[in-house]
């Protein structure tokens, strides 16, 4: 990560900046901006909404208080992030948490009870092997043996052999290996919930080992931290104010509508915004999501191969809720696993997030799968919610009484805030990871970023900002070797 942050640094200074237009302000858009500043290009963000952060993106409500698209967690394996944050200087607004991983037992009969899985401060992989060897509440000693046992293919053989079952979901793999389903059922549907927010008959089992991998291979792999408060104010602002002081633009309203191609109908001349304005660059960066990048895409582009595998990608549905209580609910300082049907992780970000400090509890929840309520009002999302809350916090919260009038020994919801997102990360499902694109695309002038494009982080916050880094990268790498078609027409017409 740093390496390839000192690249952009150490990069010649280009005669004349390339002009570079990035659509979207999410973390991929803003990325790709921070990095082309490093290398002395003027990237300008085109952000259709008048919110920065895209999927990380939250609001203030009338009271002043924030609600957000996702609750979000940073992994210790998240080098380029953690690489950022120190470039930026804001390292302090990470707050990291105990190294353990906390599931609940409620669906397992054991209402209000917690398991953990702490690990200590040895060496990975050992940490990791001792979390998951003091750990007998969710697995026998047997099960956790077939696990690793299934598990040595990947020991072996590594990223070929992780890569290689993409065509295969959990639940196929865990078959095919002849892991116990109790291991599936244990396990792997909240970690499934918490990766892609599916569950493990749908998820690629490539998103898995890529992810075991990560927290298996580094010490602090797996610890969490929380941000101190809203990713747009605490983290994309600072990368704004980064790329502005270098010369580059982040402009918010700015909806593209369409790609205006140039004579060849292939290479992109200029964008076209939703209120008629059009942005010409050098070189144009897309980090829509590919729900949107498959609407904006020209009709010559859909007949190359490169374009066709988009149509096997597409956002899954999510739902964040934030619910305010009337007091404070008996919660740990961590993200807590829910292991219930409809609920995947959820915080008490009153105690776990600085910004949101208070002496009442905020409980932020995922609640996914999401397909069959987000058509839903949101009145029958927080019904559905508090029954499954009523088990997770028994004798706090009954959900009967949480918005009954009246006095109660139970909790009382003082407010909630619903956040749908139809087509947030794209679904991982078994056979997607072959069709995710690069970023360098047959397109002279044309890149892409986004979660979805190929980088080894899957869709995630890290994701994002590595194939921001690395559209920046081949954006620098196309300047270098003169292949941007307008930059060098006006080379040729400068030499004749
Ligand atoms: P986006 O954030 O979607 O950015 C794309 C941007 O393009 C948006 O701002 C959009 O408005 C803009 N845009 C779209 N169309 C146009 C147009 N026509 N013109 C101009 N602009 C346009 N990741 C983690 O690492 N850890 C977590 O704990 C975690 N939890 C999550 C929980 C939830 C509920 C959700 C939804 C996501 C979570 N993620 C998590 C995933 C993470 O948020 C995403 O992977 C990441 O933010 C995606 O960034 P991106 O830049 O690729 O895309």
């Amino acid at each position: 990560a740093k390496a390839l942050s000192e690249f952009f640094k150490k990069l010649p200074r280009p005669e004349k900046p390339l002009k570079v237009a990035v659509i979207g302000a999410g973390l991929a858009g803003l990325s790709a901006a921070k990095y082309l500043t490093d290398a002395g290009h003027e990237p300008v963000v085109l952000e259709a909404r008048d919110v920065l952060g895209g999927k990380v993106a939250a609001w203030q409500d009338e009271d002043g208080d924030w609600y957000e698209t996702g609750l979000h967690i940073f992994f210790g394996a998240y080098a380029n992030m953690m690489n950022l944050f120190a470039e930026l200087d804001i390292e302090d607004r990470l707050q990291w948490k105990c190294h353990s991983m906390i599931f609940s037992m409620a669906s397992q009969g054991k209402p209000g009870e917690f398991s953990r899985f702490d690990f200590p401060e040895i060496p990975a992989p050992w940490n990791g092997l001792v979390a998951i060897l003091r750990n007998n509440d969710m697995l026998t000693f047997t099960e956790k043996i077939q696990f690793g046992l299934g598990l040595l293919p990947a020991i072996a053989f590594g990223q070929k052999y992780v890569d290689e079952q993409d065509g295969l979901s959990v639940t196929d793999w865990m078959k095919k290996q002849n892991v116990p389903d109790r291991v599936n059922d244990e396990v792997f549907i909240a970690m499934s919930k918490a990766l892609n927010f599916c569950d493990p008959d749908e998820l690629s089992m490539t998103v898995v080992l890529t992810a075991l991998n990560r927290f298996l291979q580094e010490r602090h792999g797996s610890k969490m931290a929380f941000l101190d408060g809203p990713p747009n104010t605490r983290l994309c602002q600072p990368m704004v104010d980064y790329i502005e002081a270098r010369g580059g633009k982040v402009l918010m309203n700015q909806r593209i509508k369409e790609f205006q191609l140039m004579e060849d109908n292939k290479t992109v001349d200029k964008l076209v915004l939703v209120d008629g304005s059009e942005v010409e660059a050098d070189a144009y960066i897309s980090t829509a999501p590919v729900d949107i990048l498959k609407l904006l895409m020209p009709d010559s582009w859909k007949q190359m191969q490169f374009f066709k595998g988009f149509e096997g990608l597409e956002g899954i549905p999510v739902i964040n809720i934030h619910i305010w209580f009337d007091r404070k609910l008996s919660t740990v300082d961590h993200l807590l696993f829910s292991r219930s049907p409809l609920l995947s992780v959820y915080a008490d970000m009153s105690t776990t997030c600085r910004g949101y400090a208070d002496d009442k509890s905020m409980l932020e929840l995922v609640f996914a799968p999401a397909k069959d309520y987000i058509g839903r009002s949101d009145e029958d999302i927080i019904e559905a919610t508090m029954k499954e809350l009523e088990r997770l916090f028994p004798g706090e919260i009954s959900a009967s009484e949480a918005q009954s009038e009246g006095s109660s020994k139970y909790a009382k919801i003082v407010k909630y805030h619903v956040v749908k997102t139809p087509r947030s990360v794209y679904a991982a499902y078994a056979g997607t990871g072959e069709i995710r694109p690069t970023q360098k695309t047959p397109i002279d002038n044309f890149f892409l970023a986004g979660c979805f494009t190929k980088q080894k982080y899957l869709a995630s916050m890290e994701g994002a900002l590595f194939s921001g880094k690395l559209a920046a990268e081949q954006v620098c790498i196309a300047s270098e070797n003169n292949v941007i078609p307008k930059v060098n027409k006006e080379a040729k017409a400068t030499t004749v």
